[in-house]
């Protein structure tokens, strides 16, 4: 089989500009995009950069974008992507910066910032004692989170990343999830005040793409929910975007709708008054339009007492 790759290029450094060499390979049928990068590099071109570890699809090192996709080059087959004509473009994942061609920066894209969310366990028996029997039971939504092995596909796939690269991703936070959840671990209200912190959990837009994007179902999305309900349980709700949750739950139970003007009021918090004063321009936008409703006098929609008790019953089921 005959197959042409368009591979991106980029000498290490800021100021160097990206570019493509082309590449024409003879290759097995059964070849994957990693034995096509190999056989460059050895017959081709000795300076084509690429990274790759296990070569049995587990590890993540050798994950790159096949024709728009990420995919791990391990085991991306070369034939179907061959058979549909044209060159198969190799690129670099979204959301990490570029080190040189395909090798990225792992560090700050990802081991950073799974250390900063204390990633290791504070046993409950650290005086020395045996460890405890744990039920089966306890352990099975932390084994599915320590299934994670650090492909960064789901950060890959993030719509946050992109515009905001210092938010901690998911990844990151799903290592975070399997200790705050390890029946084991007796640091879960410390950890919950590290990841409410900018760019943590709360910066998560639940756009689902993390669990669309994890090769190993571990639904990293569902996870960062897990989480902020705990912090929820917990009073643990500092940031802007708790405020707003608390303040549309409030909101919707009382008048059966939103209110705009005091989930505006409320996600910046009562005692913030830099952050209120910022309201001030849309608010008097808003009042010379006559489209500013008056917060906290919202009239109730029919109907609303209806909507207060399925909430009510909702919040009873939580407890
Ligand atoms: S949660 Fe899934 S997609 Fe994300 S790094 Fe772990 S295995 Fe990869």
């Amino acid at each position: 089989m005959q197959a042409k790759f368009s591979v991106y290029r980029k000498e290490p450094g800021a100021h160097s500009k990206p570019g493509r060499s082309t590449y024409t390979v003879e290759l097995a049928d059964d070849a994957t995009v990693m034995d096509a990068l190999l056989k460059i590099r050895d017959e081709q071109d000795p300076t084509l950069g690429f990274r790759g570890s296990c070569l049995h699809g587990y590890c993540g090192d050798c994950t790159v974008r096949v024709n728009g996709k990420a995919a791990f080059s391990c085991t991306a087959r070369v034939a179907p992507l061959a058979a549909k004509g044209g060159e198969i473009a190799v690129e670099p994942i979204r959301n990490m910066p570029v080190v040189k061609d395909l090798i990225s920066d792992w560090d700050a894209f990802l081991w950073e910032k799974i250390d900063s969310t204390k990633p290791w366990m504070e046993p409950k028996d650290a005086d020395g004692a045996a460890e405890p029997q744990i039920d089966d039971k306890l352990m099975a939504r932390v084994r599915q989170a320590m299934s994670c092995n650090y492909c960064g596909l789901c950060d890959e796939g993030c719509t946050v990343l992109p515009v905001d690269f210092k938010f901690v991703g998911p990844a990151a936070l799903t290592k975070a999830s399997r200790f705050l959840f390890d029946p084991r671990d007796q640091a879960t209200a410390e950890r919950l005040r590290i990841l409410e912190r900018p760019k943590g959990m709360w910066d998560c837009v639940h756009c689902f793409e993390a669990s669309e994007h994890c090769p190993r179902e571990i639904a990293p999305t569902e996870r960062i929910v897990e989480m902020r309900d705990e912090a929820f349980k917990r009073g643990i709700t500092n940031e802007k975007v708790a405020r707003h949750h608390l303040s549309f739950a409030a909101s919707v139970k009382r008048s059966g709708w939103l209110d705009e003007g005091r989930l505006a009021i409320e996600s910046e918090g009562l005692t913030n008054v830099s952050g209120l004063m910022k309201l001030l321009p849309t608010a008097a936008k808003a009042i010379a339009r006559g489209k500013a409703p008056i917060p906290y006098l919202h009239p109730k929609r029919p109907g609303a007492d209806r909507i207060a008790r399925i909430i009510e019953k909702a919040e009873a089921k939580e407890k």
